[in-house]
């Protein structure tokens, strides 16, 4: 397929692999990844715990592979327990900072004001932004799936530049369901969100918004199932938690065909 946007596969390892782990990880996944060079026209992602940040950098930072964050303040420095801020993420190597996942909303207290915080600090300095949208079970199933993800949407990318959405945001659509339950959306319900979401892109930042920002899948992608999402044009990519930290399984998602 001829696509129109570069496809970008994402491992969110969440919290999991401490820094042993992902030495060896990355260490035997370039290998293979090396050995097939039609990945070069993929773009791949990994998102690791804070603490094995400067390890995955050490080996990340000889490849194209990018090196991604869970999270960012809205702050560059000051008295935010536990948070971590943009400037420090890119002494890492850091090249994408994922915003608003759902398991930030739902165990965090993550809202959209906070989302559109975090989203505008790392904008300001110049990190790229993954900002993850999506309805719950209840949400769907009284209709308000489109209704949710406006609001996330218009809230988390309030007063953001049309540049920097040009340029420098991909969002993730991941309905809170198909999360790490195993129970992926079909891709004809993906395809539908996609679509609304890039109609929203261009009526609210000009034409053309829609087709330029990435969006990727997430929610319960598997080696048995990316190909299905990547043959339809509108998805561009998939963020993916569970399958992504098996080399064998993520390698598939990525080589996906
Ligand atoms: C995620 O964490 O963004 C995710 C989609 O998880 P999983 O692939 O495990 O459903």
């Amino acid at each position: 397929m001829n696509r129109k946007r570069m496809p970008f596969i994402c491992g969110n390892w969440k919290m999991n692999k401490g820094q042993d782990e992902t030495y060896n990880f990355i260490h035997d996944f370039l290998k293979k990844v090396k050995q097939v060079p039609h990945l070069k026209e993929r773009e791949i992602g990994i998102a690791p715990v804070f603490t094995s940040l400067f390890i995955a950098d050490s080996l990340l930072k000889h490849s194209e592979i990018k090196l991604c964050s869970q999270n960012v303040h809205w702050e560059d420095s000051g008295q935010f327990t536990g948070e971590i801020a943009a400037p420090m993420l890119k002494e890492f190597g850091v090249k994408y900072v994922i915003i608003g996942h759902s398991e930030r909303r739902k165990f965090f207290g993550e809202k959209n004001d906070t989302v559109n915080m975090r989203l505008k600090a790392s904008l300001k300095n110049n990190l790229p932004a993954i900002l993850c949208v999506g309805e719950t079970k209840e949400e769907r199933e009284s209709g308000r799936t489109k209704e949710v993800v406006k609001q996330q949407l218009l809230e988390g990318l309030k007063d953001v530049t049309k540049d920097d959405i040009l340029n420098n945001l991909v969002i993730a659509y991941e309905p809170v369901w198909a999360i790490g339950t195993g129970l992926n959306a079909t891709v004809e319900q993906a395809v539908e969100v996609h679509t609304f979401i890039r109609g929203l892109l261009s009526e609210c930042f000009g034409n053309g918004a829609g087709d330029v920002v990435r969006i990727l899948y997430g929610g319960s992608v598997k080696p048995d199932n990316i190909d299905g999402f990547m043959a339809s044009e509108e998805i561009d990519g998939a963020l993916v938690g569970g399958a992504s930290l098996d080399i064998e399984s993520f390698f598939r998602l990525v080589d996906f065909r």
